[in-house]
């Protein structure tokens, strides 16, 4: 038998959960333009990384990076101690890491959807058992039915607050019940819209031995290219979790920028001032035009357009204007989110979606679901 025949017969397989696990495919292709698809900041980050970016010699890419000085500027900005923290290349890896460090095969792994895909991904690469709960038609957090489905083979937790793609945010207190209710299990809080919202469970970890934090710099800092997230939490499990992760997970160009970016508090307080009274004009307007949405707690808006939400992406691409459908995410059937950005973006969103739904004939659908395009009724003010 040649060498080319014996290739032919014996083919390698992967492991049999990657054959069988979800793929995640962003639709990241022909971004040029105002980009209010992917909840990042729609702006730039702060001068300072802009001013550090310059000084990058050519002599200092030929160098490994070295994490741990800014892990320790980034555990002191957040009044934590070394051990408990971890960067990560992006929360993405943060959730890729939690994985390999506390998920055996066969091992229940919970999340209430709809939310996040990345957790589905990496959950399906190491064991069959995810459990999903998922929300009503409200869209909130469905916190009894989260609890209930807490067993004793649950081993890891997530829960986005605020979430992705709706916006809803879960209390502190239902956040630390589902910890204490799961001692076996460590608990992800997936905290990368945070700085829009400002509830964090950051100040329990000491009292919480299973809950761990995630926070993004991709979002309010800016620097979604660099790749930037963190890891917070009881410095025995950050160890776990150190350990399965690379030395060289985060570049130095990004850990440079880091450094910088996190101690020009004032460009942080403004840019997310801007979100903040940009998410008020944008829920104001939505209901002014009687589009329904969920009352958001982040950097974007669900919004719920019914038949008609496929007509709304493309022809707002065609404006120049990028928005998400997120019609295929479980109970988000007619649902496209947008971005909120700095004040010039969301009016030129607002000022392009009306348009668009005035071109496309759009009108409202009723009796879809409870939630309210009545600027009045939102629960998280
Ligand atoms: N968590 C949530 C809830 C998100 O929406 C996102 C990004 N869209 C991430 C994590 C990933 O962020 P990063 O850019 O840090 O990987």
């Amino acid at each position: 038998m040649s060498v080319v025949e014996e290739v032919k017969v014996k083919t390698v397989r992967p492991r049999r959960l990657v054959e069988k696990m979800p793929e995640y495919h962003p639709p990241l292709a022909g971004r040029n333009a105002l980009r209010l698809d992917f909840n990042e900041n729609t702006l730039a980050p702060s001068p300072r990384v802009q001013e550090r970016l310059r000084q990058i010699t050519a002599e200092g890419l030929t160098k490994y990076p070295e994490r741990e000085p800014v892990e320790r500027q980034v555990a002191k900005r957040h009044g934590l101690e070394p051990a408990q923290v971890l960067l990560t290349n992006g929360v993405d890896e943060a959730i890729h890491l939690m994985c390999c460090a506390f998920l055996d095969e066969g091992d229940e792994a919970l999340i209430a959807t709809p939310t996040f895909f990345m957790y589905d991904v990496n959950i399906g690469i190491f064991t069959k058992g995810l459990v999903k709960v998922q929300a009503d038609e409200t869209l909130e957090f469905p916190f009894e039915r989260f609890l209930a489905a807490i067993t004793e083979k649950t081993k890891l937790i997530i829960v986005a607050s605020p979430n992705n793609p709706t916006g809803a945010t879960v209390s502190r207190a239902q956040l630390l019940a589902i910890a204490n209710a799961a001692p076996q299990a460590v608990m992800m809080v997936d905290e990368a819209y945070f700085h829009f919202f400002g509830e964090t469970v950051m100040d329990d970890l000491a009292d919480v031995p299973n809950v761990i934090v995630a926070r993004t710099f991709s979002k309010a800092y800016g620097l979604a290219n660099l790749r930037i997230g963190m890891l917070a939490g009881n410095p025995e499990l950050i160890k776990y979790v150190r350990k399965v992760t690379s030395p060289y997970n985060v570049n130095g160009v990004a850990l440079d920028c880091l450094s910088v970016a996190i101690e020009d508090q004032a460009y942080l307080d403004w840019y997310v001032e801007q979100v903040r009274t940009g998410r008020e004009r944008m829920m104001e307007g939505l209901a002014e035009i009687g589009v329904p949405f969920f009352p958001s707690a982040a950097n974007f808006v669900l919004m719920r357009i019914g038949p008609k939400h496929k007509d709304l992406v493309e022809a707002m691409r065609r404006r120049g204007v990028l928005l998400r459908d997120r019609s295929t995410d479980p109970g988000c059937d007619g649902y496209v989110r947008i971005t909120v950005g700095v004040e010039e973006h969301v009016t030129r969103g607002l000022e392009a979606l009306k348009e668009t739904l005035k071109e496309i004939a759009w009108e409202p659908v009723r009796g879809l679901g409870v939630v309210t395009a009545d600027a009045e009724e939102r629960e998280f003010e």
